[in-house]
Protein backbone atom coordinates (compact mmCIF):
# COMPACT_ATOMS: atom_id res chain seq x y z
CA UNK A 1 0.00 0.00 0.00
CA UNK A 2 2.79 2.42 0.88
CA UNK A 3 5.03 1.06 -2.24
CA UNK A 4 3.31 3.35 -4.59
CA UNK A 5 3.98 6.70 -2.21
CA UNK A 6 6.34 8.67 -3.37
CA UNK A 7 9.88 8.77 -1.66
CA UNK A 8 10.04 12.24 -1.34
CA UNK A 9 8.10 15.20 -0.57
CA UNK A 10 6.25 13.33 2.51
CA UNK A 11 4.52 15.57 4.89
CA UNK A 12 6.01 16.84 7.89
CA UNK A 13 3.59 16.08 10.48
CA UNK A 14 3.40 12.60 9.46
CA UNK A 15 4.29 9.94 12.11
CA UNK A 16 7.97 8.63 11.77
CA UNK A 17 8.02 5.17 11.22
CA UNK A 18 10.18 2.31 12.88
CA UNK A 19 11.10 -1.13 11.49
CA UNK A 20 11.70 -3.53 13.89
CA UNK A 21 13.78 -6.99 12.70
CA UNK A 22 14.26 -9.17 15.64
CA UNK A 23 13.83 -12.41 15.85
CA UNK A 24 12.98 -12.81 19.56
CA UNK A 25 9.77 -12.28 19.61
CA UNK A 26 9.50 -11.22 23.37
CA UNK A 27 11.93 -8.58 22.35
CA UNK A 28 10.30 -7.25 19.39
CA UNK A 29 7.01 -7.06 21.12
CA UNK A 30 8.65 -4.91 23.97
CA UNK A 31 10.06 -3.08 21.39
CA UNK A 32 7.65 -2.74 19.37
CA UNK A 33 5.20 -1.75 22.41
CA UNK A 34 7.58 1.17 23.49
CA UNK A 35 7.85 2.67 20.45
CA UNK A 36 3.74 2.74 20.12
CA UNK A 37 3.69 4.77 23.40
CA UNK A 38 6.59 6.78 21.81
CA UNK A 39 3.72 7.63 19.01
CA UNK A 40 5.64 5.57 16.32
CA UNK A 41 4.17 3.81 13.78
CA UNK A 42 5.51 0.22 13.81
CA UNK A 43 6.71 -2.96 12.04
CA UNK A 44 7.62 -5.59 13.09
CA UNK A 45 9.47 -8.92 11.07
CA UNK A 46 11.22 -11.58 12.06
CA UNK A 47 13.58 -12.95 9.31
CA UNK A 48 16.54 -10.86 7.71
CA UNK A 49 15.20 -11.88 4.01
CA UNK A 50 11.90 -10.89 4.88
CA UNK A 51 13.79 -7.59 6.38
CA UNK A 52 15.10 -6.65 2.94
CA UNK A 53 11.71 -6.63 1.28
CA UNK A 54 10.62 -4.93 3.41
CA UNK A 55 12.73 -2.26 3.12
CA UNK A 56 13.07 -2.44 -0.50
CA UNK A 57 9.05 -1.50 -0.77
CA UNK A 58 8.22 0.62 2.14
CA UNK A 59 11.83 2.01 3.29
CA UNK A 60 11.01 3.25 7.24
CA UNK A 61 12.57 6.71 9.15
CA UNK A 62 14.64 4.16 11.25
CA UNK A 63 15.11 0.74 11.53
CA UNK A 64 16.28 -1.38 14.41
CA UNK A 65 18.33 -4.00 13.36
CA UNK A 66 19.38 -7.08 15.35
CA UNK A 67 22.50 -8.48 14.20
CA UNK A 68 21.93 -12.19 14.44
CA UNK A 69 18.90 -13.12 12.36
CA UNK A 70 17.60 -16.43 9.99
CA UNK A 71 17.76 -15.27 6.61
CA UNK A 72 20.39 -12.55 6.21
CA UNK A 73 22.27 -10.93 9.10
CA UNK A 74 21.75 -7.46 10.51
CA UNK A 75 25.45 -6.94 9.10
CA UNK A 76 24.70 -8.10 5.53
CA UNK A 77 21.43 -6.11 5.48
CA UNK A 78 22.92 -2.72 6.98
CA UNK A 79 26.10 -3.24 4.18
CA UNK A 80 23.40 -3.27 1.86
CA UNK A 81 21.16 -0.59 2.87
CA UNK A 82 23.91 1.61 2.21
CA UNK A 83 24.88 0.80 -0.95
CA UNK A 84 21.42 2.23 -1.97
CA UNK A 85 20.61 5.88 -2.78
CA UNK A 86 17.19 5.42 -0.93
CA UNK A 87 18.60 4.27 1.99
CA UNK A 88 21.76 5.53 2.56
CA UNK A 89 20.66 8.04 4.84
CA UNK A 90 18.47 5.34 6.37
CA UNK A 91 19.28 5.69 10.47
CA UNK A 92 19.74 2.26 11.42
CA UNK A 93 20.18 1.37 15.51
CA UNK A 94 21.95 -2.15 15.40
CA UNK A 95 21.19 -4.45 18.62
CA UNK A 96 23.70 -7.50 19.27
CA UNK A 97 24.56 -9.82 22.28
CA UNK A 98 28.09 -9.59 21.48
CA UNK A 99 29.93 -6.82 23.39
CA UNK A 100 33.11 -6.85 22.50
CA UNK A 101 34.91 -3.76 21.18
CA UNK A 102 36.03 -5.55 17.91
CA UNK A 103 32.48 -6.40 17.05
CA UNK A 104 31.34 -2.83 17.89
CA UNK A 105 33.83 -1.23 15.30
CA UNK A 106 32.61 -4.04 12.87
CA UNK A 107 28.52 -2.90 13.03
CA UNK A 108 29.50 1.05 12.93
CA UNK A 109 31.89 -0.11 9.95
CA UNK A 110 29.15 -1.03 8.22
CA UNK A 111 27.09 1.80 8.80
CA UNK A 112 24.49 0.97 11.54
CA UNK A 113 24.19 4.75 13.38
CA UNK A 114 24.35 3.63 16.57
CA UNK A 115 24.83 0.38 18.51
CA UNK A 116 23.33 -1.49 21.59
CA UNK A 117 24.48 -3.95 23.51
CA UNK A 118 21.52 -6.39 24.87
CA UNK A 119 20.49 -6.40 27.58
CA UNK A 120 20.18 -2.93 27.41
CA UNK A 121 17.62 -0.43 28.70
CA UNK A 122 14.51 0.65 27.34
CA UNK A 123 14.35 4.35 28.09
CA UNK A 124 17.74 4.59 26.74
CA UNK A 125 17.53 2.71 23.84
CA UNK A 126 14.01 5.14 23.03
CA UNK A 127 16.35 8.31 23.86
CA UNK A 128 18.36 6.92 21.10
CA UNK A 129 15.67 6.29 18.49
CA UNK A 130 14.77 9.94 19.27
CA UNK A 131 17.99 11.82 19.02
CA UNK A 132 18.68 9.74 15.48
CA UNK A 133 14.96 10.67 13.90
CA UNK A 134 15.70 14.33 15.30
CA UNK A 135 19.04 14.16 13.73
CA UNK A 136 17.72 12.62 10.33
CA UNK A 137 14.51 14.90 10.28
CA UNK A 138 15.15 17.97 12.53
CA UNK A 139 11.99 19.32 10.89
CA UNK A 140 9.66 16.63 12.37
CA UNK A 141 10.80 16.53 15.59
CA UNK A 142 11.12 19.86 17.37
CA UNK A 143 14.20 20.07 19.81
CA UNK A 144 12.66 22.94 21.69
CA UNK A 145 9.03 22.27 23.10
CA UNK A 146 7.20 25.20 23.51
CA UNK A 147 4.25 26.20 25.82
CA UNK A 148 3.35 29.46 26.63
CA UNK A 149 6.13 30.60 29.03
CA UNK A 150 7.14 27.29 29.20
CA UNK A 151 10.24 26.24 26.88
CA UNK A 152 11.98 22.74 27.10
CA UNK A 153 15.13 22.35 25.29
CA UNK A 154 15.68 18.65 24.58
CA UNK A 155 19.43 19.01 22.84
CA UNK A 156 20.75 21.60 26.16
CA UNK A 157 18.58 19.68 28.30
CA UNK A 158 17.48 22.91 29.64
CA UNK A 159 14.03 23.89 30.49
CA UNK A 160 13.02 27.86 31.03
CA UNK A 161 9.94 29.78 32.69
CA UNK A 162 9.40 33.39 32.29
CA UNK A 163 12.67 34.01 31.47
CA UNK A 164 14.37 31.95 34.53
CA UNK A 165 15.88 28.83 34.36
CA UNK A 166 14.14 25.63 35.63
CA UNK A 167 16.36 23.19 37.64
CA UNK A 168 14.89 19.69 37.43
CA UNK A 169 16.66 16.30 38.02
CA UNK A 170 16.24 13.43 34.70
CA UNK A 171 13.45 11.77 35.87
CA UNK A 172 11.73 15.03 35.90
CA UNK A 173 12.94 16.50 32.63
CA UNK A 174 11.59 13.24 31.10
CA UNK A 175 8.36 13.23 32.49
CA UNK A 176 7.77 17.38 31.74
CA UNK A 177 8.78 16.07 28.23
CA UNK A 178 6.62 13.33 27.87
CA UNK A 179 3.95 15.42 29.11
CA UNK A 180 4.39 18.58 26.91
CA UNK A 181 4.49 16.32 23.40
CA UNK A 182 1.28 15.83 24.25
CA UNK A 183 -0.49 18.82 25.53
CA UNK A 184 -4.14 17.76 26.28
CA UNK A 185 -3.29 13.79 26.63
CA UNK A 186 -4.47 12.48 29.79
CA UNK A 187 -1.53 9.59 30.76
CA UNK A 188 -2.64 6.83 33.49
CA UNK A 189 0.54 6.40 36.09
CA UNK A 190 1.13 2.95 34.62
CA UNK A 191 2.00 4.88 31.18
CA UNK A 192 4.26 7.34 32.68
CA UNK A 193 5.98 4.43 34.28
CA UNK A 194 6.63 2.69 30.96
CA UNK A 195 7.35 5.90 29.47
CA UNK A 196 9.79 7.41 31.74
CA UNK A 197 11.61 4.55 33.93
CA UNK A 198 10.62 1.66 31.52
CA UNK A 199 8.47 -1.52 31.19
CA UNK A 200 10.87 -3.04 33.53
CA UNK A 201 12.02 -1.06 36.17
CA UNK A 202 9.98 -2.18 39.66
CA UNK A 203 8.82 0.87 41.03
CA UNK A 204 5.51 1.68 42.61
CA UNK A 205 3.01 3.98 40.78
CA UNK A 206 2.73 6.23 43.59
CA UNK A 207 6.24 7.00 43.11
CA UNK A 208 4.70 9.52 39.71
CA UNK A 209 2.97 11.06 42.32
CA UNK A 210 6.39 12.22 44.23
CA UNK A 211 8.17 12.96 41.09
CA UNK A 212 5.00 14.90 39.33
CA UNK A 213 4.91 16.77 42.97
CA UNK A 214 8.31 17.66 42.91
CA UNK A 215 8.00 18.93 38.77
CA UNK A 216 5.34 21.30 39.72
CA UNK A 217 7.11 22.73 42.52
CA UNK A 218 9.76 23.56 40.22
CA UNK A 219 7.67 24.63 37.59
CA UNK A 220 5.93 27.11 39.48
CA UNK A 221 6.70 30.32 41.87
CA UNK A 222 4.22 32.29 43.61
CA UNK A 223 1.00 32.57 41.78
CA UNK A 224 1.98 31.39 38.40
CA UNK A 225 -0.19 28.81 37.09
CA UNK A 226 0.32 25.05 37.53
CA UNK A 227 0.93 23.68 34.15
CA UNK A 228 0.07 19.87 35.26
CA UNK A 229 -3.25 18.78 35.11
CA UNK A 230 -4.34 15.91 37.82
CA UNK A 231 -7.20 13.78 36.33
CA UNK A 232 -9.18 12.12 38.77
CA UNK A 233 -9.16 8.27 38.23
CA UNK A 234 -7.02 8.86 35.24
CA UNK A 235 -3.57 10.33 35.49
CA UNK A 236 -1.96 13.20 34.39
CA UNK A 237 -1.65 15.55 31.31
CA UNK A 238 -0.14 18.91 30.50
CA UNK A 239 -2.94 21.27 30.60
CA UNK A 240 -3.49 21.67 26.76
CA UNK A 241 -5.39 25.84 28.14
CA UNK A 242 -2.04 26.49 29.52
CA UNK A 243 -1.06 28.60 26.79
CA UNK A 244 -3.78 30.46 26.01
CA UNK A 245 -4.42 33.80 27.98
CA UNK A 246 -6.59 33.29 31.08
CA1 LIG B 1 18.65 -12.67 16.92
Amino acid sequence: MRASEPKTARPASRTPRVLVVEDEQALSMLLAYNLEAEGYDVERVERGDEAELRLLEAPPDLVILDWMLPGVSGLEICRRLRQRDETRDLPVIMLTARGEETERVRGLSVGADDYVVKPFSTPELMARVRALLRRARPERIASVLSEGDLTLDRETRRVRRAGRDIHLGPTEFRLLEYLMEKPGRVFSRAQLLDAVWGLSAEIDERTIDVHVGRLRKALSRGRERDPIRTVRGAGYSFDETFAKPQ
